[in-house]
C-alpha cells in the first residue's frame, strides 16, 4: 500500500507506521507527542485518556451505511433521534451530521484522538463524547487543554471542529498532531476520493458523487489546517 492511500484510511492495519496505545491504534509520528501532553495534563491532576485514535475506511463505511439502513440511529444536530428521510440527499446530510464521509475522515490519520480525562469519570461511566459532557464533567479538563494550545505548548495538538469551521459540529474532545496530519493531507485528491467511491458498496452514492465538489467545501477542505 502506498503512501498516498494513507489520508483515505486505506493503509494496513498491521502497518509498520502504527503503535497500540490504550487499546486503540495511533500513528507511530505522534507517540512521543502524546506521551509528552499526557505527562503535562498529569502534572495537573488530568488524566488524558483515549476514546478513539485510528479508524479505516472499512470502518467508517460501515457506520455510514448502518446509519443510512437504519441499523443505527440516526441524531439531529441536539442529539436527539431523528426519523430517517427518505430522500437519498437529505439522508446523506442527515448521516454528515454526525459522521464523517468515508475516506475524509480526519480520523483515517491515525493522527487524530478523541480524548477525555480519565480522573473526572466515575469508574462505570461509559463515555458518550457529546457537548454536555465538555461543559460537564470534563471542564475543567477542556479548559487546561485549551489553556496549553493556546500557550502552544500542546506539543503540536490542536482542536480540529471548532464554532465557525466548516459544517461539522464542534468536537472539543477531538484533538489533531497537526505538524503529522499535514503531512499525509498533502496527497489528498478529490478524484481519487471519487474514484474510491466508485467502486465502493457505500450507501447514497448518487448523492454522493452528484455533490462531490460542494461536501469537499463544507465537510473536508475546511479541517485541512
Ligand atoms: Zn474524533
Amino acid at each position: 500500500m502506498t503512501n498516498e492511500m494513507i489520508c483515505y484510511g486505506l493503509r494496513d492495519s498491521g502497518s509498520s507506521d502504527f503503535v497500540e496505545v490504550e487499546g486503540y491504534i495511533v500513528d507511530k509520528k505522534i507517540l512521543s507527542f502524546y506521551n509528552k501532553l499526557k505527562e503535562q495534563l498529569s502534572k495537573d491532576g488530568f488524566c488524558l485518556r483515549l476514546e478513539s485514535a485510528y479508524r479505516p475506511f472499512e470502518r467508517q463505511l460501515s457506520i455510514w451505511n448502518r446509519k443510512a439502513s437504519g441499523e443505527l440511529k440516526l441524531l439531529d444536530a441536539d442529539g436527539v433521534p431523528m426519523e430517517r428521510p427518505q430522500d437519498e440527499e437529505q439522508l446523506m446530510y442527515a448521516i454528515l451530521t454526525w459522521s464523517a464521509l468515508p475516506g475524509a475522515s480526519r480520523h483515517h490519520l491515525g493522527t487524530d484522538l478523541d480524548v477525555v480525562d480519565g480522573n473526572a469519570c466515575p469508574a462505570d461511566y461509559e463515555v458518550q463524547l457529546t457537548p454536555a459532557e465538555c461543559n460537564g464533567m470534563f471542564a475543567p479538563f477542556h479548559k487546561r487543554l485549551t489553556e496549553l494550545m493556546d500557550a502552544d505548548e500542546s506539543f503540536g495538538f490542536s482542536r480540529v471542529f471548532v464554532p465557525g469551521r466548516g459544517r461539522i459540529q464542534p468536537e472539543q474532545w477531538h484533538i489533531a498532531h497537526l505538524p503529522t496530519s499535514r503531512m499525509y493531507l498533502e496527497n489528498f485528491s478529490l478524484a481519487r476520493l471519487r474514484q474510491i467511491y466508485e467502486k465502493t458498496d457505500i450507501a447514497c452514492k448518487s448523492a454522493l458523487l452528484d455533490n462531490l465538489d460542494r461536501l469537499a467545501q463544507d465537510y473536508i477542505y475546511p479541517y485541512f489546517v
